[in-house]
């Protein structure tokens, strides 16, 4: 998500005059986008920003020129005065449901009165209605929100505070922005939300429309190869949706869900509102309608309060849905957040070696999930050239990444067809077999 905030403050900073550069050493702009869901990204924000104070100073000493730096994101929104206070090079702090005010916070900023500019409102407008700016270079894969915010408040989650409560953007809008990445060159399309099965919409028929509906919509469009989404909540899973799966081509074969964890307490004290059974019933429906369909997922290990049984039971879980990959966490106490003052916490060590089974596991059916594609032919958009020589990369419709090589300069965009020959923890590799695009 912070990704396709990045984009679209790019484009709307384009118009006054900013154009994206790869070197900070000589930017009048720095714009540092942030995330706040572990401690580790918080920490993260804070050396960025001492890196930053560096560059600026230097450039400061050799230009005269003084850089205007703005922190954007999750921590901005936490942590905004705090950021002022630890690092007074820092111009202007701004979150994520207000960065459409970049442009005139930027206007603000009087480097000789050191004025600072906090911005971290919840506005009553959604962003997205200012967010009309042309769209710009995108690639052939791109994201696109379509939902943002939680009001589900599990207990170890920072989202509903620093996102705001959940919203959907209408169907025009989604469209319209759909169909304006579609003209830049983009063949895949990638929706996101927080929730992004909870997104839900007045649609054409004047009837309520859930993600399902607004997939098949989107699939009408003709230059539109590919659809995924992320990430789901096993709450918001509905029929509708599990059934695109089965009907809609264009709808790639991958689904993240996220359990957290397979103890069915630990799950009640993470205020999930579903058992173990219910998320594994829901993985054996989508199966049931597309059975090749590859499974993800994230696990939080080290919940206060967890168990070694507990443990066991996450164990036991993913070997029951065998994933195709898998996101792992050490829990990080949130401040704010009632995790973070439950008793019981459970110690670093405990939590390593729970994260070392946990990824152990994940990792050998991830590397079966792979090797179990060799031989077969599959449809891969070819998203840009690797690292040696006459080498591309592409994303399989599992979203694995592929590797092949041909001496065609011009295959970025293309769809190709590949038989895969290898197979390896993070990538495959494969031949063309035919290049139908
Ligand atoms: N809305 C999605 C997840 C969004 S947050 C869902 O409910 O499933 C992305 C992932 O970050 C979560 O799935 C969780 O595994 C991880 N995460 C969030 N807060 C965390 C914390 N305090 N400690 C460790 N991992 C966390
Ligand atoms: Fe966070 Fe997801 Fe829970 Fe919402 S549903 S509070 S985003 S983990």
């Amino acid at each position: 998500m912070n990704f396709y905030d990045s984009d679209r403050m790019k484009d709307l900073l384009k118009p006054h005059g900013y154009q994206l550069d790869d070197n900070e050493d000589d930017a009048d702009l720095i714009v540092l986008n942030t995330c706040h869901i572990r401690e580790k990204a918080v920490e993260k924000t804070y050396s960025e920003l001492g890196r930053i104070r560096d560059k600026i100073n230097i450039r400061k000493e050799k230009t005269g020129k003084k850089s205007i730096v703005a922190v954007a994101g999750c921590v901005a929104q936490a942590e905004g005065k705090e950021i002022m206070k630890r690092s007074p090079w820092v111009d202007i702090v701004v979150g994520p449901q207000s960065y459409q005010n970049l442009p005139e916070l930027i206007s603000k900023v009087d480097p000789i009165k050191k004025n600072k500019n906090i911005n971290i409102d919840f506005p009553t407008i959604p962003k997205f209605d200012h967010l009309k700016t042309n769209i710009e270079e995108r690639g052939r894969s791109a994201f696109l929100t379509i939902q943002e915010g939680c009001d589900k408040f599990c207990t170890f989650c920072v989202v509903p505070y620093t996102r705001g409560s959940e919203y959907s953007r209408p169907l025009s809008s989604i469209m319209d922005e759909a169909r304006k990445l579609i003209d830049v060159g983009v063949r895949e399309i990638t929706l996101l939300g927080q929730n992004v099965n909870a997104w839900n919409s007045n649609g054409l028929d004047n009837k309520t429309w859930g993600l399902g509906k607004l997939i098949d919509e989107l699939a009408k469009i003709k230059e539109l190869k590919f659809i995924r989404y992320t990430t789901s909540h096993p709450l918001d899973m509905d029929i509708e949706l599990i059934k695109s799966h089965r009907d809609n081509k264009k709808l790639m074969p991958y689904l993240h869900l996220p359990a957290q964890s397979g103890s069915d307490y630990v799950l009640k004290m993470m205020n999930r509102k579903h058992t173990a059974k219910e998320y594994l019933k829901i993985i054996e429906t989508v199966r049931y309608y597309n059975p090749k369909i590859a499974i993800s997922g994230d696990f939080i290990v080290g919940f206060p309060g967890e168990t070694d049984k507990d443990h066991n039971s996450t164990l036991s879980l993913i070997k029951q849905v065998n994933y195709a990959q898998a996101y792992s966490f050490k829990y990080s106490k949130r401040p704010g957040t009632p995790g973070s003052v439950f008793l019981n916490q459970v110690s670093e060590d405990t939590k390593n070696y729970r994260l070392f089974e946990v990824q152990e596991l994940l990792r050998s059916q991830q590397l079966s999930f792979n090797k179990k594609t060799i031989n077969s032919n599959m449809e891969v958009l070819v998203l840009k050239k690797g690292k040696k020589k006459n080498q591309y990369l592409g994303r399989s419709p599992f979203n694995q990444s592929v590797y092949f090589s041909h001496k065609n300069e011009n295959l970025i965009g293309s769809i190709i067809n590949l038989n895969i020959t290898e197979a390896f923890q993070n990538s495959l590799t494969g031949n063309i077999v035919f290049n139908f695009q």
